[in-house]
């Protein structure tokens, strides 16, 4: 990128146009997916109150302790950038009385979220989730669903070997005992943990678990898995998710690792892998998180979401070479010879575009030949030559640039030229 008086800010990007085709791709997908699994949009501001996030999120994670875009209104009122979509969406859910709508309520959102973290490959401070929600159940099958929803995506995209890691972090029934068991385990290593983990063991001991620091890992390796662990209701909803995973031949891997960075969560928390992404950076997380809409002022309603970032998703889809279909070339292009040709030029085309057929016109002052290359360089379909000749005869000499086939034909009969020999 070339040294400019502006630069874009640190952790930031352009989406130019040539990766636009993906992008449009994505959200198409998104789209039918979604339709699909009978998820309803839902669009949130992209700035809440700062204790909105301070709450849903969680005081201890990375997002709140350190992550957030957190600034004074000239109101004097506290604001955050959303840093994630789902406690945007439950703080929606309750404001607008969706909990009266018929369970579950399934919803959707797409766009920006901003982190301040230190930007490297795939991790940026802006970038782009899409976000699902199935609010108002407990039912295993929902966990399933919003777990087979991000599984249709990524194969839908064209990933290959796809497979969920999958945990369950237990509710608050079961999960304290098991804290306990895991500080016990991990106070007998405190000397072979990194400075994070020795913070963590205090302030958030279930995310030692996840900690990617080399000197952890023995120690994570050793640590007892929560599973074996569940309270009775917890286990049995473990196995009835196993149960229609196995049913619907989705892989899966039991990931004892896998608690995800947001306090809310219970129960179950996956990811998708897909061959070559997945172990280093995530494309894709979810879970269950019963006791947010309560700890958010609402009733106590069950909930399960999952949020998967957009650049990594295309990221991949550009360094696996998966297909997309391209932003169509003019169907037609338009020589003119002068200013009175292309005043021909752009009525011509206004009635083209009526019908929807993309065109352009020759800018003034180029020769003919100049304007040919350009229609070839912008891979038009047909070039119509417009000069004097065709001018005093209300006539266009219109050449299909494949075959070199060219005839004259009258200029009120382009449309139905077209329609007949194709766009
Ligand atoms: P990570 O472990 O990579 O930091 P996370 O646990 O913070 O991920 P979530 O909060 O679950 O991620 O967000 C869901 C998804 O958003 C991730 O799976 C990832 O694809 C994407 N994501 C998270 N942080 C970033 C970032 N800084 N830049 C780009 N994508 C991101
Ligand atoms: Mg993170």
């Amino acid at each position: 990128m070339a040294k400019t008086a502006f630069q874009l800010p640190k952790g930031t990007r352009d989406i130019l146009p040539e990766e636009q085709p993906y992008w449009a791709h994505l959200n198409a997908v998104i789209r039918e997916i979604t339709d699909v699994y009978q998820y309803a949009r839902l669009d949130v501001p992209v700035f809440e109150e700062t204790a909105l996030f301070q709450r849903g999120v969680g005081e201890a994670t990375d997002i709140v302790e350190k992550e957030m875009y957190t600034f004074t209104d000239k109101g004097q009122n506290s604001i955050t950038l959303r840093p994630e979509f789902t406690a945007g969406v439950i703080r929606s859910y309750i404001q607008n009385g969706m909990s009266s709508l018929p369970t579950p309520v399934k919803v959707w959102s797409t766009g920006p979220v901003f982190r301040y973290e230190r930007p490297q490959s795939g991790r940026f401070r802006q970038f782009h989730q899409f976000n699902a929600e199935a609010i108002g159940d407990k039912d295993p099958v929902l966990d399933f669903e919003i777990m087979d929803m991000a599984f249709r995506l990524y194969q839908r995209l064209g990933f290959q070997k796809l497979s969920f890691q999958l945990n369950s972090i237990g509710c608050p029934e079961c999960r304290p005992v098991y804290l306990g068991r895991l500080v016990d385990y991990y106070r007998g290593h405190t000397a072979q943990l990194c400075e994070d983990c020795k913070k963590r063991l205090d302030k958030n001991p279930l995310r030692l678990l996840d900690c990617k620091q080399d000197m952890c890992q023995p120690v994570i390796a050793g640590a007892p898995p929560i599973v074996q662990h569940l309270c009775d209701e917890c286990n049995r909803h473990f196995k009835a998710l196993c149960l229609y995973l196995d049913s619907l031949n989705r892989p899966y891997t039991l990931n004892h690792r896998l608690v995800r960075g947001l306090d809310y969560y219970t129960k179950t928390v996956f990811e998708v892998w897909a061959e070559g992404i997945g172990s280093q950076n995530a494309v894709c997380g979810g879970g269950r998180y019963d006791g947010l809409i309560e700890l958010l002022g609402g009733q106590p309603t069950p909930s399960v979401g999952f949020a998967a970032g957009l650049e990594r998703i295309v990221m991949m889809m550009q360094q696996q070479q998966i297909p997309v279909p391209g932003l169509p070339g003019p169907v037609i292009y338009f020589a003119c010879q002068h200013q009175e040709a292309q005043k021909q030029a752009l009525i011509y085309l206004s009635g083209l575009r009526d019908s929807g057929i993309a065109g352009l016109v020759g800018l003034g002052g180029r020769s003919f030949k100049a304007q040919f290359r350009e229609a070839n360089r912008r891979q038009a379909r047909y070039v119509v030559t417009l000069g004097d000749t065709e001018l005093g005869s209300s006539s266009v000499l219109i050449k299909h640039m494949e075959t070199g086939d060219q005839e004259t034909i009258q200029g009120d009969q382009l449309i139905r030229y077209i329609t007949e020999h194709g766009r």
